[in-house]
């Protein structure tokens, strides 16, 4: 059992806003995530959830507020650099090289580590003759087996990434980020798309992720999954928090009811 006495924030959002133009996606948004937890954040179509990701791994600049990750302001830090402190992330569309295969996708994601850029990493997973390999190349390979082995990928390690079903595509897209052996990792709408097998299996791997001690954001429309497996769920609405709590006090509260009315969505 995790001790909530001994939990800390792992991650500390104060003030965060981002305008498209003269339109608030993300307004103020103040937010204090647990180490250790599984963290939801939901809210209908267009509330502003992946901004708020694009936000946290640096590819889009906030205009004002602050992101706080393990103590350290990471508002400057470039997208790479805040790979290399802990933040990883899958994509609300999946983003794979169709052309790699299931390995060279994995091991894109351990190079991302010990690489301050995306195509350096691409370069020695995949062009690097055999000749060149070292025991640190070696030792990534067995890591990449053996998280392959843990998504129960390991016997299409050799198929191209764009020949994958759709939610095994997602699943690979979990891998990469995971070999980036991150303590924030960023899931956005990671069922979408899933089958109700698939769906429960990724409940139980998000969950082991979790008790591995890496903190999780989870944005996702399945509410089964969500209020399932969350410790905390925030919720948004046209950019603005507008509830936080329990996933009972959020399944129950009006607000939270009348924001998804007319949303394809069981509370
Ligand atoms: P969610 O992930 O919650 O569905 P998004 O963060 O994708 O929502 O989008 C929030 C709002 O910001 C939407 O109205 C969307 O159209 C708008 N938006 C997102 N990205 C951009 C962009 N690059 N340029 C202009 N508007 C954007
Ligand atoms: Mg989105």
């Amino acid at each position: 059992m995790r001790d909530p006495a001994a939990s800390h924030v792992c991650l500390s959002i104060e003030g965060l806003t981002k305008r498209f133009g003269g339109f608030y996606a993300l307004n103020q948004l103040n937010m204090d995530v647990q180490q250790g937890h599984i963290h939801a954040l939901i809210g209908p179509n267009g509330a502003g959830k992946t901004t708020f990701f694009n936000l946290l791994t640096g590819v889009l600049p906030a205009d004002t507020g602050k992101i706080v990750f393990d103590g350290q302001i990471v508002d400057d830090a470039r997208p790479s650099r805040r790979t290399l402190k802990g933040i990883a992330r899958t994509f609300q569309n999946i983003r794979l090289f169709p052309h790699l295969t299931v390995m060279e996708t994995v091991m894109i994601g351990e190079h991302c580590r010990a690489h301050p850029s995306v195509w350096k990493a691409l370069g020695d997973a995949v062009l690097k003759r055999p000749f060149q390999e070292s025991v640190a190349e070696r030792e990534m390979q067995t890591n990449a087996i053996e998280l392959l082995e843990y998504l129960g990928l390991a016997g299409k390690r050799d198929e191209k990434a764009s020949d994958l079903p759709y939610g095994e595509q997602r699943k690979l897209e979990l891998a990469r980020a995971l070999a980036t052996k991150p303590r924030l990792l960023l899931l956005d709408e990671p069922a979408a798309g899933m089958n109700p097998r698939e769906t429960s299996e990724l409940d139980r791997i998000i969950t082991r992720v979790r008790d591995r001690g890496i903190t999780i954001i989870l944005v996702e429309h399945d509410m089964k999954l969500v209020m399932g497996i969350s410790d905390n769920v925030t919720v948004l609405n046209f950019g603005t928090k507008i509830a936080e709590g329990s996933p009972r006090q959020i399944q129950d509260d009006p607000v939270v009811i009348e924001a998804y009315l007319g949303e394809d969505v069981q509370l």
